[in-house]
């Protein structure tokens, strides 16, 4: 708890999107604070170019989930980010993708707030965005979709729990994080509540990076497409979405953008 005479740090700690990908995508706010930071307090997702933009003589953190080792406990990040906080440093802390979405955000600014530490939170390019990019697609349409879901397969009680009677209608389009592991629960869902079984289910995996790969396939054959793909960076689930035009027809294929 702070005591009464405890002064507020200098320097709001900036909660920082650093995009999908590489440095290009970032926010010139973005730039500006990780450029001007003593401080930043990184997770696994952030791309190694964006990290070479802090200054020289600055302090990198990394604190991801799965990024060294066991992951960062989130209590320790807090402590992490309050404690270079209160010595008046500049504190970015700098999250993969938009830190509003999927990110524990609501955790980091608890903490702060009992802290009695400033922030405010710069947005980013979220991965929905940049994988409905890499298909050439909007991801709303009229007359096809008029709103769209982001879900996480994932939640603390294990694969998350949704709507699935809604999702299952036609013409329904969401995008799933975090759902590798994830396919044949809920494709067994989704079929349970009457999805076609050849709605569309577009991976995008490293969206916006130089690695970037799409597979196209349907609802009957995504965890069998999924295992042969075997993809091993951070991939973006789109249900009910394929990618534009000719890609569309060719079935189960990874097409290799480089
Ligand atoms: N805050 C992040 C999401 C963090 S959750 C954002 O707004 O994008 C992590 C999940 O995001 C991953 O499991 C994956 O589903 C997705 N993701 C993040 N970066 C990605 C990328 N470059 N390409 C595809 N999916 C990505």
């Amino acid at each position: 708890m702070p005591s009464q005479t405890a002064s507020r740090p200098a320097h709001p700690v900036a909660l920082v999107g650093a995009g999908p990908g590489g440095a290009d995508l970032l926010t010139l706010r973005a730039l500006r604070l990780i450029e001007a930071a003593d401080v930043v307090i990184h997770d696994r997702l952030v791309a190694p170019d964006i990290l070479a933009l802090v200054r020289p003589g600055a302090h990198l953190v990394a604190a991801g989930k799965e990024g060294f080792g066991p992951s960062t406990p989130q209590d320790a990040i807090n402590a992490l980010i309050t404690g270079h906080a209160r010595t008046g440093a500049r504190v970015v802390r700098l999250k993969g993708g938009d830190p509003v979405l999927f990110g524990r955000l609501d955790e980091e600014i608890a903490a702060l707030e009992a802290a009695d530490i400033a922030y405010e939170i710069v947005p980013g390019v979220t991965a929905a965005s940049a994988a409905a990019a890499a298909i050439g697609q909007s991801l709303t349409s009229r007359g096809r979709n008029s709103g769209v879901r982001l879900l996480t397969a994932h939640d603390m009680q294990g694969f998350a729990d949704h709507d699935w009677r809604a999702l299952a209608r036609p013409g329904e389009v969401a995008a799933l994080y975090m759902a590798k592991r994830a396919a044949r629960y809920v494709q067994g869902r989704l079929m349970m509540h009457g999805a076609a079984p050849d709605t569309p289910v577009t991976l995008v995996e490293n969206a916006a990076r130089p690695d970037e790969r799409i597979l196209a396939t349907t609802l009957a054959d995504w965890p069998t497409a999924l295992a042969d793909a075997a993809l091993a960076g951070p991939a973006l689930t789109f249900l009910g979405l394929a990618p534009r035009a000719a890609r569309a027809e060719i079935p189960d294929a990874i097409q290799e953008l480089a």
